[in-house]
């Protein structure tokens, strides 16, 4: 029979997202709902190596639900993938009581967490906290609806200038293996083209497309391009590209960047990440470990972290049609 829960340890590690305080405040409340303990681990692995943590009570998540990135910090580091950096993170947690984990952060986080859990038999259970939305097991991770408004605004006040000066506009948004952002966003406000990841939709198309656009009266249009798009090219390269090829357009490059992580979550992530946080601690209570919490059709499930890390989410083809359609 595994050992009873009486102290739970919650982190976030990787890049943060927006929604992830409000995942930290619900984690810590259903701690004490269920009057055990929780402890804030700092800065992701690292701290956990360093053993930089500190008792978090109810009170003390007051006024973050509506803040963005993560009060816990984060942090990249290389020395948890090593056995030795692990086995000094292990000696910090049992040094502190602590009985499980709640690891609230990407695929990369999760790796880490199985490998942790193997290595020490330590009950782990993962919150999908990225704006990629790029883990299998959820319909949505936290922070990519927040994401996909700053984006739509962001491209909103880019069309402004577009439609004023007759121009063609690149934006490049984040997603360096999944498009769901550029995909999503570029819909939601009306981009002529979608670059993705995931759909090789070629230059010979892009330029037609834009020709056509030209031709049926439109002056003005909004390419919205993943980091990691199918075509190969940067932003810089296709705005290079298309310029030679289409003398007409005098074409303007726009990368969001790091705008797109920050700001305060969307009601629907806030959310989100309350129910995860519910569902995160319960299960660990209910003995289950080495799962992942999602949201599958508006319910809040678990799937094993190894399928979640493994698996990839799936774009919606459907949007690209209608994307599609719209640019007619
Ligand atoms: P994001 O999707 O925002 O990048 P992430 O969780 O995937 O988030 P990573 O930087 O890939 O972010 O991973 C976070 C941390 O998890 C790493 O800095 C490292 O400490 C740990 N980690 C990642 N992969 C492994 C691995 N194979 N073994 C052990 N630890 C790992």
């Amino acid at each position: 029979m595994s050992k009873k829960i009486k102290k739970i340890g919650v982190i976030t590690s990787g890049g943060d997202a927006p929604g992830m305080n409000a995942a930290i405040r619900s984690v810590v409340r259903t701690c004490a709902f269920h009057t055990i303990k929780c402890v804030g681990i700092y800065r992701g692995y690292e701290g956990m190596i360093e053993g930089d943590f500190k008792v978090l009570s109810a009170r003390s998540v007051n006024n973050i639900i509506n803040k963005g990135g993560t009060i816990l910090k984060s942090a990249r580091c290389d020395e948890f993938r090593t056995k030795e950096g692990r086995q000094k993170a292990h000696l910090q947690i049992k040094k502190a009581g602590i009985d499980a984990l709640v690891l609230i952060g990407g695929d990369g986080t999760f790796t880490g967490g199985m490998i942790f859990n193997k290595e020490f038999n330590f009950p782990v259970l993962g919150i999908p906290g990225t704006i990629d939305n790029d883990i299998y097991g959820t319909n949505y991770t936290i922070g990519y609806d927040t994401a996909l408004n700053t984006v739509v605004e962001c491209i909103d006040k880019i069309r402004d200038t577009a439609s004023s000066h007759k121009r063609l506009f690149f934006v490049e948004v984040m997603g360096r293996d999944a498009g769901h952002i550029a995909l999503n966003a570029g819909v939601g406000a009306g981009a002529e083209e979608i670059l993705i990841p995931e759909e090789d939709l070629g230059l010979d198309r892009l330029l037609e497309s834009l020709k056509r656009s030209k031709q049926t009266g439109k002056s003005s249009s909004i390419v919205v391009v993943a980091e990691g798009d199918k075509i190969g090219k940067n932003v810089f390269e296709l705005r290079d590209y298309v310029e030679e090829n289409l003398v007409e357009y005098e074409v303007r490059v726009s990368v969001l960047g790091h705008m797109q992580r920050g700001g305060s979550p969307s009601c629907f992530d806030r959310v989100l990440a309350s129910r995860m946080g519910v569902k995160a601690v319960e299960s660990l209570l209910n003995g289950k470990s080495n799962y992942m919490v999602g949201s599958i059709n508006n319910k809040m499930e678990l799937t094993p972290m190894g399928k979640a890390v493994k698996a990839h989410s799936k774009i919606n083809k459907e949007l690209l049609r209608v994307s599609d359609i719209m640019s007619t």
